[in-house]
């Protein structure tokens, strides 16, 4: 490295712009973020400066450059479009010793500019050292997406705790000790959710425990429906840093691969009346997982409040008052909806979608069927593939036609993925012959027919599945 990174303090110093163009304005832009009072000269200024201009503390010298603007600035931009002039700037600021940046010629600057991903006050800062802009903007965007925005709120509050920790903690490691733990627990994740009273209240709780009576906390989090490109960023971040995960039969391989390495993995099972434990032991263990003090994912396939018992799961936490936060993913009905090219409304087929569950119970599935079997709705079964044929039966009775649209969707989202199409009138002929592997979603209404332009994602065919994924004949 032969470049030494540093953060300048602007706040109120004069800093000046030479030049009026876009690139000028953005200088501009980050000097005023900074609490710089600008100096800009140029005898013409691109349009946006008006916007800009009114956010106060912008001089406008309306003139070619002259020596005296240097005078008394605490750091020098040059951001004309004569190079002759950049260079004049840049050799007076140096015997001068002002800190000058020339735009675009790195031989003439005594200091560069980073990429900057503001989360006031964390500032996190990419360079490459002048060789390539393009690239340092393509890393800070991937940096954006993997930086919180709450990491501002998170700086914020360290800053407020600082002197409190210190007193509390002599011994330099144990307060590194202490902040790890509130950077990587619940404190950090309460703030990153926009709660700021529970993460005070946390951030107490740390504070007034011994460091072995700390309690842990439950993340109930919906890991979406297999493809794990589909996970939302928070239940990646809780993933990494859990220290045990329960999960069951949902929850696709590619995505438990992605958990922390050391983190204990719970299988507790889930297969159709084949519980490996049943609900009330499930929400028991991650009781008392949390109070042996774990930072605990409870992992649900799809989002964990719709149709994944996720109410019951953390009713039993409430009531302990264990700590816990829940992670939305998407629901099987979206993910299984665009990976087989079936819109869930459409203004001419659908004008509302209903989701329900088919789950058979003593032969029968209790449903309001005259409702389901009402006209311009798409309707979504989750559980519902051993009950097929009741649904298909109950919807033709209800008085929907039998030539009604029908999609079975397999593994949707992943790359087992495949997709039945059919009517009720033919379906369960189509299964019959080849039988779709749970989990399996269905979907009725005419939106089905548009998977026949729409469809788009094509899992690769492997001997295990077969090859057709049949699409309906246009009506
Ligand atoms: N909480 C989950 C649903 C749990 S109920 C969610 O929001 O998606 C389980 C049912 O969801 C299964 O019987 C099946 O109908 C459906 N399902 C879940 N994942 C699926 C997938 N990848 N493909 C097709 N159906 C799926």
């Amino acid at each position: 490295m032969e470049l030494l990174p540093i953060f300048l303090d602007v706040r109120n110093k004069p800093c000046l712009v030479v030049g009026g163009g876009e690139t000028a304005i953005r200088k501009i832009v980050s000097l005023r973020r900074a609490g710089a009072s600008v100096r800009v000269v140029a005898p013409r200024l691109h349009e946006r400066f008006d916007e800009l201009a009114s956010a106060g503390d912008i001089e406008h010298r309306q003139r070619l450059f002259e020596d005296d603007d240097l005078h008394g600035v605490a750091l020098a931009i040059a951001a004309t479009d004569d190079r002759a002039v950049n260079q004049r700037i840049s050799r007076i600021a140096k015997a001068r010793g002002i800190p000058v940046n020339v735009v675009d010629q790195p031989d003439e600057c005594s200091f560069i500019m980073p990429s900057v991903i503001d989360r006031s006050p964390v500032l996190v800062a990419v360079s490459t050292s002048a060789t390539s802009p393009v690239l340092a903007r393509l890393l800070r965007s991937r940096l954006e997406s993997l930086i919180p925005t709450g990491y501002g709120r998170l700086g914020a509050l360290c800053a407020r705790y600082r002197d409190t920790v210190k007193a509390r903690f002599a011994d330099r490691r144990d307060r590194r000790r202490f902040w790890d733990r509130v950077l990587q627990g619940s404190v950090a994740e309460w703030v990153f959710s926009g709660n700021l009273d529970e993460a005070d209240a946390a951030m107490e709780r740390e504070l007034a425990a011994e460091p072995d009576e700390c309690m842990g906390e439950v993340y109930l989090v919906g890991a979406g429906p297999g493809d794990p490109d589909l996970l939302t960023f928070r239940a990646l971040r809780l993933m990494q840093q859990a220290d045990v995960v329960v999960y069951d039969r949902l929850v696709a391989k590619a995505i438990l691969d992605m958990v922390r390495r050391d983190a204990k993995r719970v299988y507790v099972g889930k297969e159709r009346n084949n519980h490996a434990m049943r609900q009330e032991e499930i929400n028991r263990l991650l009781a008392d997982l949390a109070k042996a003090g774990h930072r605990v994912v409870r992992l649900k396939g799809g989002d964990p409040f719709i149709f994944g018992r996720g109410g019951e799961e953390i009713d039993t936490l409430a009531e302990q008052r264990i700590p816990f936060q829940v992670v939305p993913g998407i629901t099987a009905a979206s993910g299984c909806a665009t990976y087989s090219g079936i819109p869930l409304t459409h203004r001419d087929y659908a004008q509302s979608v209903t989701f329900v569950t088919g789950h058979l119970k003593d032969g029968t599935i209790d449903l309001n069927w005259e409702q389901l079997a009402q006209a311009n709705q798409t309707v979504v079964f989750y559980m519902g593939l051993v009950g097929l044929p009741v649904i298909v039966e109950k919807l033709m009775a209800s008085g929907v036609s039998s030539d009604m649209p029908i999609a079975l969707v397999q593994q949707g989202t992943t790359q087992k993925q495949r997709v039945y199409t059919g009517t009720l009138a033919n379906i369960l002929d189509i299964v019959e012959r080849d039988p779709p592997k749970p989990p399996t979603l269905i979907m009725v209404g005419e939106v089905v027919r548009l998977r026949e332009k729409l469809s788009w994602f094509r899992a690769p065919r492997n001997s295990e599945q077969g090859a057709t994924t049949p699409i309906l004949p246009a009506s």
